[in-house]
């Protein structure tokens, strides 16, 4: 099954409206026409002006998060629809800096989730292990536990996207060996396989993320269920991101 790769770049709670429409015209004037789909996730008070800036691009717009409820009274929050006005594609759900920094439950990002795929989004949903985990040897039952908070009503593989992202990883510097990657993800997928069934598992993509650069992206992204990549830090550079784009 040919997995087109998927890279997007997580540029968390950083720039300014500035440098966010710099580094979004910076990466749609480099960005693939084919071969891998790319996207960038800026923050959501840029989303508007990032939107403008990488019109006309293959670059996808995304968003790092999103609540689940349609409108009403929930303050500070932002809605799907919200979202789809300003053309947004894709939205991270369970990224490990929701669930243990701002300590978002596992309910929530199973609801979350839920709302993405029935909005007609790509759900790019993070899981992933803190370090004392995989010291107890719990990495897998970790993944599995995050994987069970997407319902198995999600069919349409192009829409589910699993990004996975060791805790111990992301942005320390320390990044998962190819090996160590290739056998969360070769988990993950057989995982899916029991629980959906093999076709929707073949065809979900499986991003690695973690302290992904340009100088070891090859080799991540050159493993049999690694199908791109969710950048954080060495996406705030356009040539950077650009650079892990291409190597797929
Ligand atoms: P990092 O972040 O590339 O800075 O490690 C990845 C992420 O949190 O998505």
């Amino acid at each position: 099954m040919a997995r087109t790769k998927f890279v997007a770049g997580n540029w968390k709670m950083n720039t300014n409206k500035a440098a966010a429409v710099a580094l979004a015209k910076g990466v749609a004037d480099g960005a693939p026409k084919s071969g891998v789909e790319v996207g960038i996730c800026p923050p959501f008070v840029y989303l508007d002006a990032v939107s403008a800036a990488i019109a006309g691009s293959p670059v996808l717009l995304g968003a790092q998060d999103v609540y689940f409820e349609k409108d009403g009274a929930f303050t500070g929050e932002v809605s799907l629809a919200m979202l789809k006005d300003l053309g947004v594609k894709f939205v991270l759900t369970g990224h490990s800096e929701r669930r243990h920094v701002i300590k978002e439950p596992a309910e929530l990002v199973a609801k979350k989730a839920q709302a993405i795929y029935d909005a007609g989004l790509t759900v790019v949903h993070c899981v992933g292990e803190k370090l004392e985990e995989r010291d107890a040897g719990t990495t897998f039952a970790v993944c599995q536990k995050q994987i069970e908070e997407l319902a198995t009503s999600l069919t349409d593989a192009k829409r589910v996207v699993i990004a996975y992202e060791p805790v111990w990883a992301i942005g320390t510097g320390r990044t998962a060996s190819d090996e160590q990657a290739q056998e969360v993800h070769a988990f993950i997928r057989d995982f899916m396989g029991k629980r959906w069934n093999k076709d929707f598992a073949d065809a979900v993509r499986i991003q690695y993320g973690g302290s992904m650069k340009p100088d070891n992206a090859k080799g991540l992204l050159g493993q049999k269920d690694v199908d791109g990549g969710l950048i954080g830090g060495a996406a705030l550079k356009a040539d950077s991101f650009l650079a892990i784009a291409k190597a797929g």
